[in-house]
């Protein structure tokens, strides 16, 4: 399935790839969310995505998630985002894992501007190590190094950020993820476990 109405939202299943394997991910336990299953046998193009989706106006966000990392579509987000912004002015949020330009090797961020609205980005742990040993990241340790960057990047081109946190860490390490937040400047959100 590549969209779902979830409350007054519309969702886009992008991709089923991440760069991640975390032990608290909704793929690991279930086929989908809301009892759609997202499992996708191809990826879809923007036009695809364009076509079911139609006339967006009803929604409150059009939000691009997969059952998957969505930047791994940056294309895709990019040329979608064009049209619903072209010709339905729609708030757009993208949930992501905030290793965009880890994947990419630059910042990608810029090319959000004017296009995503909300970001959520998940940081999930307080410091590298847990990180690591929550969600195995393709690039390792790295890979929290590189969610506090884009972080940073993503305060200068989008004009709300909020990073996530699941309740499957020390109620401990929440305050510690809230702090880091508040020290980034950006809002903060603790998500409960099958509830992501
Ligand atoms: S980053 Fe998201 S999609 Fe990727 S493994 Fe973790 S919870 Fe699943």
């Amino acid at each position: 399935m590549i969209t779902y109405e979830l409350g007054n939202n519309l969702y886009i299943n992008l991709t089923n790839r991440c760069t991640n394997k975390c032990s608290f991910c909704v793929k690991e336990y279930s086929d989908g969310i809301g009892g759609q299953n997202l499992w996708i046998e191809s990826e879809p193009t923007a036009e695809e995505i364009i076509k079911e989706i139609g006339d967006p106006s009803r929604y409150k966000e059009v939000v691009f998630c997969g059952f998957g990392e969505p930047v791994l579509r940056l294309e895709q987000i990019l040329e979608v985002s064009r049209h619903l912004k072209k010709n339905y002015r729609s708030r757009i949020r993208i949930n992501t894992n905030g290793q965009g330009n880890l994947v990419y090797g630059r910042n990608i961020v810029p090319l959000f501007e004017g296009l995503i609205d909300v970001i959520s980005v998940s940081l999930n742990a307080k410091n590298a190590e847990d990180y690591q040993r929550l969600c195995k990241s393709s690039y390792g340790e790295e890979a929290f190094y590189g969610v506090i960057e884009f972080i940073k990047e993503c305060k200068q081109y989008i004009p709300e950020v909020v990073v996530t946190v699941v309740d499957v860490i020390p109620p401990e390490d929440i305050e510690m993820c809230r702090t880091i937040a508040g020290e980034l400047g950006v809002g903060f959100k603790v998500r409960h476990f099958y509830n992501v």
